[in-house]
């Protein structure tokens, strides 16, 4: 009998987050900065969709016209994707330009389109009213038109990998200017502006999907954001959307996730898990200090239970990262504890950022992660990130200094 040659396993390499290239902001006690509440900044005017709807008739009134006219607004501006005075003949002329204007101002200055070649894909840069500036990508796939929007101004979640967070939180956005982004999305498909010419152009086609995964952290501005998503949703006074077609992706603010499982709005939930370990999710997701990795699954598993809407985990596939064999299968050991077929995955190999020095895994090492969560009986599918090309992609979204110098010179839309 001869002894089984013992396997030496090479013991996987393990680098630990760090950054290059730029500084993480730190708070008083050395650990990463997290912005929750937002710098105080002119506020953006308000506007129609800030409002409720009973609050719209109030202030037609105010500006004295009768309170059906709020009615006639919401269908130009969430139907028709307009706020030109000019369209509304259905308003009286007299005085039209400034009630329009006091219900709707303008809100979004577009800087810079930036169109993959095939001109599915397309990526706006967006000037704000106090010169903060914002992106929004829009994609066109079979059967449904997506856009990533943006719920803030920068980020306060610090993550080291995600361009996003580098320069910190400039402020909420309000729900209005994150509605906006779709009215002009859909604005510019009406116009045909969206894909392939000989694709385009089909009758009443609009946005059909909204992901919060722009710049910002969606629960840190909680308010705004519930607001966007019952004007989304809203049949009879908004855009009439699929609460099961917008997605809320967060780091994992627990109480806000809480929060909105009591909603009612089955939105679906992603939670960006990155790592089934706090030694490393500590490091790379900062806001894991406060909430850990087993508290943040268990309120997405109450999400789950509490709305029936299957939820995401979003994890980004870095090089020796968290991308080890071991990791994969702490991850599907921790979703099986909580129970059976109320969960998938979705790994999504790194975009490369400004100075990062992590790339994304190889492919084999993808496929073996994706492989084993499987097996597990876990659903599992790779990501496929759309506008790398235009830094486009999931944490790729930052204003640069160009960008500043650019939106510097655009005059702000009246
Ligand atoms: N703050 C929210 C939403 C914005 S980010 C959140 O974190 O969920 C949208 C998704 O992109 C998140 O899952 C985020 O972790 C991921 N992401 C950030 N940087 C990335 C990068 N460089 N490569 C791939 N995905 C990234």
């Amino acid at each position: 009998m001869t002894e089984p040659t013992p396997v030496r396993a090479t013991k996987p390499r393990q680098v630990r987050p760090a950054t290059e290239g730029w500084t993480q902001q730190k708070d008083a006690e050395g650990r990463p900065l997290l912005q929750f509440a937002s710098p105080k900044r002119g506020k953006p005017p308000v506007h129609l969709a800030d409002l409720t709807p009973e609050a719209r008739v109030e202030k037609v009134k105010e500006l004295g016209l009768p309170g059906f006219r709020a009615k006639q607004l919401e269908k130009h501006y969430f139907q028709h994707f307009t706020h030109d005075p000019a369209q509304m003949t259905d308003l009286p002329a007299e005085g039209r330009e400034q009630f329009v204007h006091g219900m709707l101002p303008p809100l979004l200055t577009e800087v810079r389109r930036l169109e993959t070649d095939r001109g599915d894909t397309i990526k706006f840069l967006w000037k704000l009213h106090d010169g903060a500036l914002v992106e929004s990508v829009l994609m066109r796939y079979p059967g449904r038109i997506t856009l990533c929007v943006s719920s803030q101004a920068g980020c306060g979640m610090n993550c080291p990998f995600c361009a996003t967070g580098q320069a910190g939180l400039t402020r909420n956005m309000s729900a209005a200017e994150i509605i906006e982004q779709i009215v002009r999305a859909n604005r510019l498909i009406a116009d045909g502006g969206l894909g392939d010419p000989r694709r385009v152009g089909h009758e009443g086609e609009r946005v059909t999907n909204i992901v919060f995964m722009g710049m910002g952290e969606p629960l840190a501005n909680y308010a705004r954001v519930m607001q966007a998503v019952r004007v989304m949703t809203d049949k009879k006074h908004g855009m009439g959307m699929s609460a099961r077609g917008i997605t809320v992706s967060t780091v994992g603010l627990v109480p806000a996730i809480r929060k909105l499982a009591d909603e009612s709005i089955p939105v679906t939930f992603a939670l960006s898990l990155h790592a089934p370990d706090d030694r490393l999710r500590d490091e790379l997701i900062p806001v894991n200090s406060r909430w850990k990795v087993d508290e943040a699954l268990d309120a997405a598993r109450e999400y789950f239970e509490k709305t029936g809407r299957r939820v995401s985990i979003e994890y980004a596939l870095i090089k020796d990262m968290n991308d080890h064999a071991w990791r994969a299968d702490l991850l599907a050991t921790k979703l099986n504890e909580r129970g059976r077929g109320w969960v998938h995955v979705n790994p999504i190999p790194l975009n490369p950022t400004p100075g990062s020095i992590w790339t994304s895994s190889d492919v084999d090492v993808q496929n073996e992660f994706v492989r084993r969560l499987n097996d597990a009986g876990i659903p599992t599918t790779l990501r496929d990130t759309r506008g790398k090309e235009i830094d486009g992609a999931c944490g790729q979204l930052v204003a640069t200094e160009e960008d500043a110098a650019v939106a510097a010179s655009v005059p702000a839309e009246v």
